[in-house]
């Protein structure tokens, strides 16, 4: 069997896989710029490695206090080779994203001082872990207050805004690197570096914290690299590589990193303690492949945006568009494109395929949401994933895909779905 028959075997149509062709054939030149970018990052990845003598040892498993863990130990300095940091902590009992940053922000914030987001409103999950959203335990509940400075019009930073929201008691800034689910670009890591020297010459010793999530190996350089006191992020997400079952990391300075360390376990313990139980191998190896896990989902985020461009969708960012994460957005303008699109995907995953998502009440959301999520690891979103709360601009945010394969499959069958159902016409030649 040919490569179009497998397809077709698969449930795309010829017409749906001749219009994708011509699509792919002109994505070359993008294609090799993420593939350089992914062969430096697995460079530095390996460096990182070699540096710190990785060896089997450091996959055995630890139990119980799990002091002189030395697995865990070296994978922190790993990972500080990679982000190009003094420290990090890198653990299963980070249990997600929004853990390791309210670890690090609760860790590094005392009664009295002032957090500062100077991109507006941050991740959905942020707002109670701050107090936006009245919540128990929150920041706020600690004396801790909170200010933001919106972004411009245009997306950018409004600096002289950024400027007069910075007083004395102003401990934090928080930085959100990837737009996440809100309309707006993407901060690329240069302009994140621009926005911390800006607020270092008002107060230096005010600590920028930068939400890495979705960003990591996107770019070759991190916001660590450019002034950021710590990155954090999730280790389902880019640098668990799809291996990671659980996890997260914070990295950067290392009075930083130990203040977060006694909050994550206790004041006196810190980081001495928390066994890897089994889990350092995934770790290792997840970070080993992430960077060509993560071209695969750029890629696929490429080939999503011009294909939908191309049949007359919004979609941010555009195709031609630098990318600074590896989300996606399409706005289909109805709830029925956003369902198809949904139910493609998951009829591409590899695992669940044969079930069909259907918009549903989530608490905490204030209309149904859709996802679309066949993974092996649940929630992993560096895996192919979708979701689309159902309501007006009735827009789909996807990320991930393991391998390039996958995602092109996904994108497929979201597109023959739609096609399927007449809620999109293929240009006339195909
Ligand atoms: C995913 C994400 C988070 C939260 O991570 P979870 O692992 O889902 O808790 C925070 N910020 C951004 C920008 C994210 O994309």
């Amino acid at each position: 069997m040919n490569l179009d028959h497998m397809y077709e075997s698969m449930g795309i149509s010829p017409r749906v896989l001749g219009f994708a062709k011509d699509i792919e054939t002109g994505l070359k030149d993008r294609f090799e710029a993420i593939d350089g970018r992914a062969e430096y990052n697995q460079l530095k990845v390996v460096k990182a490695m070699q540096d710190n003598r990785v060896s089997d040892i450091h996959f055995a498993a630890t139990t119980g206090y799990g002091y002189n863990d030395l697995g865990r130990d070296t994978l922190e300095q790993v990972f500080a080779g990679v982000f190009g940091t003094e420290s990090a902590l890198v653990r299963p009992q980070l249990i997600s994203g929004t853990h390791a940053l309210h670890i690090a922000l609760s860790g590094n914030l005392r009664p009295g001082d002032e957090l500062l987001s100077p991109n507006g409103k941050p991740y959905d999950t942020l707002e109670e872990v701050i107090g936006i959203r009245e919540s128990t335990g929150s920041l706020k509940e600690y004396g801790v207050s909170y200010r933001q400075v919106d972004l411009k019009e245009d997306g950018t930073f409004d600096f002289a805004g950024i400027e007069k929201a910075i007083h004395e008691k102003t401990k934090l800034m928080t930085i959100q690197r990837s737009k996440g689910y809100a309309a707006r670009p993407t901060f690329s890591v240069e302009q994140i570096g621009e926005l911390i020297a800006f607020a270092k010459k008002i107060k230096p010793d005010l600590i920028c914290m930068v939400d890495n999530c979705y960003g990591e190996f996107v770019e070759t350089i991190e916001p660590s690299e450019v002034g950021a006191d710590m990155v954090v992020g999730s280790l389902i997400k880019n640098p668990g590589g799809g291996l990671a079952p659980i996890g997260g990391y914070i990295a950067g300075r290392r009075d930083c990193i130990d203040r977060a360390s006694f909050r994550l376990s206790a004041p006196g313990l810190g980081r001495e303690v928390g066994a890897s139980l089994g889990l350092n191998q995934s770790f290792y190896q997840g970070l080993f492949l992430s960077p060509t896990v993560v071209a695969g989902a750029l890629k696929g985020a490429v080939f999503a945006a011009n294909l939908y461009e191309r049949l007359g969708f919004l979609v941010v960012p555009g195709g031609r568009e630098e990318r600074h994460d590896i989300i996606q957005s399409i706005t289909f303008g109805s709830p029925e494109g956003v369902i198809a699109f949904c139910q493609g995907i998951q009829a591409a995953a590899p695992v669940d395929s044969f079930v069909t998502p259907e918009p549903w009440d989530m608490p905490g959301y204030d209309a149904p949401v859709i996802m679309a999520a066949g993974a092996f690891v649940q929630g992993s979103s560096i895996e192919l994933s979708a979701d689309a709360p159902i309501k007006p601009p009735y827009a789909v945010y996807f990320q991930g895909g393991l391998t390039w394969y996958h995602a092109k499959l996904g994108i497929l069958m979201s597109l023959q779905k739609l096609w399927e159902k007449g809620l999109c016409s293929l240009p006339d030649q195909y």
